[in-house]
């Protein structure tokens, strides 16, 4: 260790806590620890490991507003999106803890004998976490990790590490044994890279941007690791003229301005069908100017600050001259406000309408700016929504049920909602098509990408 990172509040723009910048050598001494916990955690019979995940799940419940208001002093979002994220870090490890001795092999009927598979660990994981969702995408690789068998050693972003550490902590804490559960701080270009060609790790768990996913799993070709990759989006909510255009628009904030539009699922296009664009507009400005920016301790507030000052120059880039239109700077059509003082804020914005080439039309932003499309009939929002090297979730608003399934089954995502924009749940797979990345976490899906088959025939012939 030789240097620390400065945390910063994106509220205050207050330093907040001073993190060890680790470098290979403590990512080695990680790894050698995980792996020399592996045979001690695999002995531990099933309800045993299951009983400790849910220990560790209930301490994260009795620390549950500890946690929430350091993810908010930390990422600058709301309260009530950190309360609802470290609850659902404890729905996590239950639901894994109780997934711990259902991960069954399966007999195969051949010739010659008894086959059969079993569902092996993988050995060590190395975890790699963004900044936008700390602690919740931390529980989705710990979870399965643990549950089927492997240990784990998880880097966080660096400007966001405060809750996967206290994570950490309170697994040691809830009887985890020790080198089961590590983070380790530090420099994606570090800790980050090690991870992905450390010999020793036999999998990489990363969420992130599609750049750096395809910089890990380059790396991890060296050593043959399993790798998964939850990466960007620009997602598209399709709003046709059939739909209940009122509890679109006024869902539509919580689509694109959840988490300051910091979400890789966030709906950044809104597609809208030509014949009912105004009306939506109408009723979209109305909602957005209703999207109070402030605060995010205060729970009267829907939005906080942008992560860093960086950040916001960059999704403040996408809107001035010569970035989002050819010639000029984009139309907005509404725009909220932030309050004065300090806090890296920026106003909720919709630019309307909005030209599908524009960059601002077909680059991930990652902040509170959305482009609204219009187009004519189905055929026109299949090719618009799939017009997109990204490929992880979105919405359809319409009422016809039939026009739903179609659409859910041309567009290409990992995850598409009818007429909501909720895209993760405990129990059902998150993950992205195409440039969105590969493998699913959550539900039952994301023990596969912890485990490994294998299969084994013993002859009965005499
Ligand atoms: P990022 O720059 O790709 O960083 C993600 C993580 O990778 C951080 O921990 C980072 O460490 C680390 N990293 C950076 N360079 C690395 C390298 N060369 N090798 C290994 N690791 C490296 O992404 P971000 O800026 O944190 O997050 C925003 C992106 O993540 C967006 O594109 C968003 O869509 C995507 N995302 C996707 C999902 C999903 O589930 N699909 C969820 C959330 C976010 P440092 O902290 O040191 O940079
Ligand atoms: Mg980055």
């Amino acid at each position: 260790m030789s240097d620390v990172t400065h945390v910063v509040n994106p509220t205050t723009e207050q330093v907040i806590a001073e993190v060890a910048i680790h470098g290979v050598e403590a990512t080695d001494d990680a790894v050698a620890r995980a792996r020399a916990a592996l045979p001690g955690w695999q002995a531990i019979a099933p309800a045993d490991r299951a009983r400790l995940m849910r220990r560790f799940a209930a301490a994260v419940e009795e620390h549950h507003e500890e946690l929430a208001q350091l993810e908010t002093a930390n990422v600058g979002k709301p309260i009530g999106e950190s309360r609802d994220e470290v609850g659902m870090v404890a729905e996590v490890l239950y639901f894994y803890a109780g997934a711990v001795d259902k991960h069954r092999g399966a007999t195969v009927p051949v010739a010659g004998g008894v086959d059969m598979t079993f569902n092996e660990p993988l050995g060590v994981v190395g975890a790699i976490i963004p900044w936008n969702f700390p602690v919740a995408i931390t529980s989705w690789k710990v979870g399965p990790a643990l549950a089927t068998g492997n240990t784990i050693v998880v880097k966080p972003a660096e400007i966001t590490p405060l809750t996967a550490i206290r994570l950490a902590e309170l697994g040691l804490e809830a009887g985890l044994p020790e080198g089961v559960l590590q983070v380790v701080t530090g420099k994606g270009s570090v800790v980050g890279t090690r991870l992905a060609e450390h010999p020793d790790v036999a999998k990489v768990a990363f969420t992130g941007s599609t750049e750096v996913g395809s910089e890990v799993m380059t790396r991890a070709s060296g050593t043959i690791k399993r790798v998964t990759l939850e990466l960007g989006g620009k997602s598209a909510s399709v709003v046709f003229d059939d739909a209940d255009l009122a509890k679109a628009a006024a869902s539509a904030p919580g689509g694109m301005f959840a988490n300051a539009g910091q979400d890789c699922c966030a709906r950044s296009r809104i597609l809208v069908q030509r014949s009912v664009m105004d009306e939506f507009l109408d009723l979209l400005a109305e909602a957005v100017l209703a999207w109070t920016v402030g605060d995010p301790t205060d729970e009267a507030n829907k939005m906080g600050p942008l992560v860093t000052a960086a950040h916001r120059g960059v999704v403040a880039g996408f809107l001035e001259e010569g970035m989002g239109a050819p010639g000029g700077p984009v139309a907005t059509h509404t725009a909220g406000t932030v309050p004065d003082g300090p806090g890296f804020w920026f106003p909720p914005t919709v630019v309307a309408p909005a030209d599908p080439q524009w960059r601002m039309a077909r680059e991930e932003i990652f902040g509170p700016v959305v482009a609204v499309i219009p187009f004519d009939d189905e055929a026109e929002a299949v090719r618009l929504a799939n017009d997109t090297p990204y490929g992880l979730s979105g919405s359809i608003w319409t009422r016809d049920g039939a026009r739903s399934l179609r659409m859910a089954r041309a567009i290409q995502a990992g995850n598409l909602s009818v007429n909501s924009n909720s895209s993760v749940r405990v129990q059902t797979s998150f993950g992205g098509m195409k440039q969105s990345g590969f493998g699913r976490e959550l539900g039952l899906e994301a023990l596969a990408s912890y485990s490994e088959v294998k299969n084994v025939f013993v002859s009965t012939v005499d």
